[in-house]
């Protein structure tokens, strides 16, 4: 595994600085050379696992016949995550990344301890496809509704997606894992290197290993299995697999590389949907759609390639995560702009932005629905614990050992 010279990584580092302070990953399409700097040489788990593999799960059965359904009415609610820190001496170094990495995202202990109070609370996952349906009105237009959702008595729904899973370039050098990788038995596992530089698998670093493990032990979290939503850019590849094409490079080695990365990524794929594991786009270059200036055409450009690179390799998808959490054409509450025409047009339905609650609401004028997802991150859990009571104490979740001081709102 090469790292990142410093020549390239000190550039990148003011790219994730900026990128950071703006609310997500880098934006645009210049990314530095990846085969260079890809650990695919290391699709195979070459190290010892860090722990006993565990078997493939069986299917999951939750809830069985013997549970009683109920129709659920009110609100589902929906939370999204970033990938998790695990290595917080490399993500909290006092380095130009370290503001950013604070206020949007939650370590490894923190995901633990949220995912405990979630399942405690009552919480049971559900698929973002399940709580919504097209059907044709009176009129012999197409609408959006809500789906007639069943789940367990007592049990409350929720929807969980996980923005950016695409094991940036600049995170590979700041606490987080490199890439999913199959293990022996066909199980998941994260690749990545230790503060150390030695090469680590794992179950226990990443947010979707560990979120299958807590599913495995805790059945009834689940219905019938379901994880959640992984909403991919594609400008770096997908899943830590560099599938993207590069403007800058077009050369025959590279492309031969990106079709063994593909080929690499497909079974991991596949392996995620047979899991209850789901996707949806994030748009390709994360890009801004409420930016002022922001065109049409290029949105369109944007929506082809994801289409091209991404849609491509996951299949279809109804789901759309705005990068930012920036609604497009300025504001797509009060109106339904060309922008949106466009993106609903190529098959999106589900638009989700974020916001303080998990608002929805269903649109009069075109067949789509806009919700937002609430944040558990950095500066929710530090100025906005009243707000999440529902889902967890942020003065028992934050991870005081780790985090730097930028202080917080509980005594
Ligand atoms: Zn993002």
């Amino acid at each position: 595994m090469k790292r990142l010279s410093s020549a390239l990584f000190l550039p990148l580092c003011l790219v994730l600085l900026l990128s950071l302070l703006s609310g997500c990953a880098p934006t645009g399409t210049a990314a530095p050379p990846s085969p260079a700097v890809s650990p695919s040489s290391a699709a195979e788990p070459s190290p010892e696992p860090s722990s006993e593999p565990s078997s493939t799960p069986e299917p999951v059965v939750y809830p069985g016949p013997d549970i009683p359904l109920t129709v659920w009415e009110g609100t589902v609610e929906h939370l999204f995550f970033h990938p998790v820190v695990c290595y917080p001496e490399l993500a909290f170094d006092g380095d130009s990344a370290e503001k950013g990495i604070d206020d949007w995202m939650i370590t490894v202990t923190e995901y633990r301890r949220i995912l405990d109070s979630l399942y405690e609370k009552g919480y049971i996952l559900v698929n973002l496809n399940d709580v919504w349906e097209e059907y044709t009105a009176n009129d012999g237009q197409t609408r959006m509704r809500r789906a007639q959702l069943m789940v367990p008595e007592g049990k409350k729904p929720l929807v969980l997606s996980f923005d950016d899973v695409n094991y940036y370039e600049y995170m590979l050098t700041n606490g987080f894992t490199h890439k999913l990788i199959l293990g022996e038995n066909g199980e998941l596992w994260s690749y990545g290197l230790d503060p150390q530089g030695n090469e680590v698998v794992s179950q226990d670093l990443d947010a979707i290993t560990i979120l299958d493990q807590f599913v495995e032990e805790h059945p009834d979290f689940s219905l019938n299995g379901v994880k959640g939503c992984l909403c991919l850019t594609g400008y770096q590849g997908i899943l830590g697999y560099r599938t993207n094409t590069e403007s800058t490079d077009q050369s025959p080695e590279f492309e031969a590389n990106r079709q063994k990365e593909i080929r690499a990524v497909r079974p991991i794929i596949d392996k995620l949907k047979e899991t209850g594991w789901y996707f949806g786009s994030h748009t390709y270059g994360h890009i801004n759609l409420g930016k002022e200036g922001r065109t049409l055409e290029s949105v369109q450009r944007d929506t082809r390639r994801w289409l091209d690179e991404v849609g491509s390799l996951v299949g279809e998808t109804s789901l759309l995560f705005y990068p930012h959490g920036a609604r497009p054409d300025g504001d797509d509450v009060r109106q339904s702009g060309p922008m949106f025409q466009y993106l609903q047009s190529e098959g999106f339905r589900v638009f989700c932005a974020v916001g303080g609650s998990s608002y929805s609401k269903i649109k009069d004028d075109i067949c789509a629905v806009i919700c937002d997802r609430m944040h558990p991150d950095g500066l929710t859990l530090r100025w906005s614990r009243e707000r999440y009571l529902p889902f967890y104490d942020a003065k028992e979740v934050f991870d005081y050992e780790v985090r730097p001081d930028y202080g917080y709102d509980f005594e």
